[in-house]
């Protein structure tokens, strides 16, 4: 075993057997190259809100867990085989970005990191101290996977395994054993792309080979609560929560692997939500029908808003008589303020009365502001 309590061989076979697509080590040394990358991210104002706030912490696991060794990185395949052969439903449908399809990976990559803990005590014979996180810890998952062997990062910021692609989660175990760790991916491996995933990012969030301004990145804004500013409505099309355009046209992803995990198989339903229908549901029923999605966190609301500006974006006529009772019930604001734009969207002087109507009656300001078209329409006789 040489000078470490367990060696990476060890680690790899372990992985097998857990059924993890990708396995890595790295040690608990600061992330230093890191740190700098994140003050200039902060800086420039790209960070959308979600990221850990500590940027110490972010790069040196011993500021949180002093007595850490190593870290141990996962990745999880979430294209599974039925992915290739899932097909849109009949109806008005938005779409999920394609890791919300299957079971929530939060649940099924904790799970993994709690038996890879049971199997490591066993191998050191002793309890261990662990750190675990999926998504919330710390760390930057991608610099960690990177170091720890598993996968490399690309011009479009995403994490690419030489197997599986980027269609892959990412989980991470600090713990308090020596574990010999892996050679790190060489960087960067874009080699002669041009640049697809810059070229085909809808908001140009993608400023920069390696830079993501994720406020302006359509998987944010999806999540994002209250109105969604008026410039990117358009460009969300059928989107109703998360985007890979970046991931879909990136080359390194043709071809990949499928992963075997079946937790991540396809529900129709989550890929492909019916848009009239999630306008039905009240926040309890949204949480039953999509509790087990890794899209249901922010609940009904911002699901709802977005498969109002799916319709608006669909200029789908069959939706109005729903809007316009919408428009004049709801007690949500964001959500009437949606409506608004839609129904512009869709049919102007159809829709102009009701909507200037409901201009007289709104108390919010920002949701005059996106009723203010119709009354222009109806005293100008032209569409504002
Ligand atoms: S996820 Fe979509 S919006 Fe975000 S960087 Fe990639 S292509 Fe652009
Ligand atoms: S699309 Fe091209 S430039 Fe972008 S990450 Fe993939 S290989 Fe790199």
């Amino acid at each position: 075993m040489g000078k470490h309590e367990i060696d990476k061989e060890t680690i790899a076979q372990i992985g097998e057997e857990l059924g993890i697509d990708g396995i890595g080590v790295t040690t608990a040394e600061p992330f230093h190259d890191v740190y700098e990358h994140l003050v200039m991210y902060r800086e420039s104002g790209h960070e959308s809100g979600f990221e850990h706030g500590v940027l110490e912490e972010r790069v040196d696991p011993k500021t949180f867990f002093p007595e850490a060794k190593s870290i141990v990185a996962i990745a999880m395949a979430y294209r599974t085989e039925k992915y290739a052969g899932q097909k849109k439903p009949e109806g008005l449908r938005g779409q999920m970005s394609v890791y919300a399809w299957g079971m929530d990976y939060h649940k099924v990559l904790k799970q993994k990191l709690e038996l890879l803990v049971a199997r490591l005590e066993v191998e050191v014979g002793r309890p261990i101290v662990v750190h675990n996180s999926v998504d919330t810890g710390p760390l930057v998952d991608r610099a960690v996977a990177q170091r720890a062997g598993i996968g490399w990062v690309g011009k479009n910021c995403s994490l690419i395994t030489e197997k599986h692609g980027s269609w892959v989660f990412l989980g991470q175990l600090v713990c308090d054993v020596d574990i010999e760790p892996n050679e790190p991916s060489l960087l960067p491996q874009c080699a002669d792309c041009p640049d697809l995933c810059l070229k085909a990012c809808p908001t140009k969030a993608l400023v920069n080979p390696f830079q993501t301004d994720s406020s302006k990145c359509l998987s944010y804004i999806t999540q994002m609560k209250g109105l969604i500013p008026e410039e990117y409505r358009a460009k969300l099309g059928r989107r109703l929560w998360g985007c890979d355009t970046c991931q879909v046209v990136c080359p390194k992803n043709k071809d990949v692997a499928f992963g075997t995990a079946i937790e991540f198989d396809p529900e129709p339903e989550f890929a492909f939500p019916d848009l009239m229908h999630l306008l039905e549901l009240s926040n309890k029923q949204f949480r039953r029908e999509f509790g087990e999605s890794a899209a249901a966190w922010r609940g009904a609301k911002v699901m709802q808003r977005n498969a109002i500006i799916a319709l608006g974006n669909m200029r789908e006529k069959a939706a109005l008589p729903k809007l316009l009772s919408m428009l004049q019930q709801d007690e949500r604001p964001e959500i009437r303020g949606t409506i608004a734009w839609a129904l512009r969207k869709i049919d102007a002087e159809g829709t102009c009365e009701a909507v200037a109507e409901a201009f007289e009656r709104e108390t919010e300001d920002e949701v005059k502001q996106e009723m203010a078209w119709a009354v222009k329409l109806r005293e100008g006789g032209a569409e504002a």
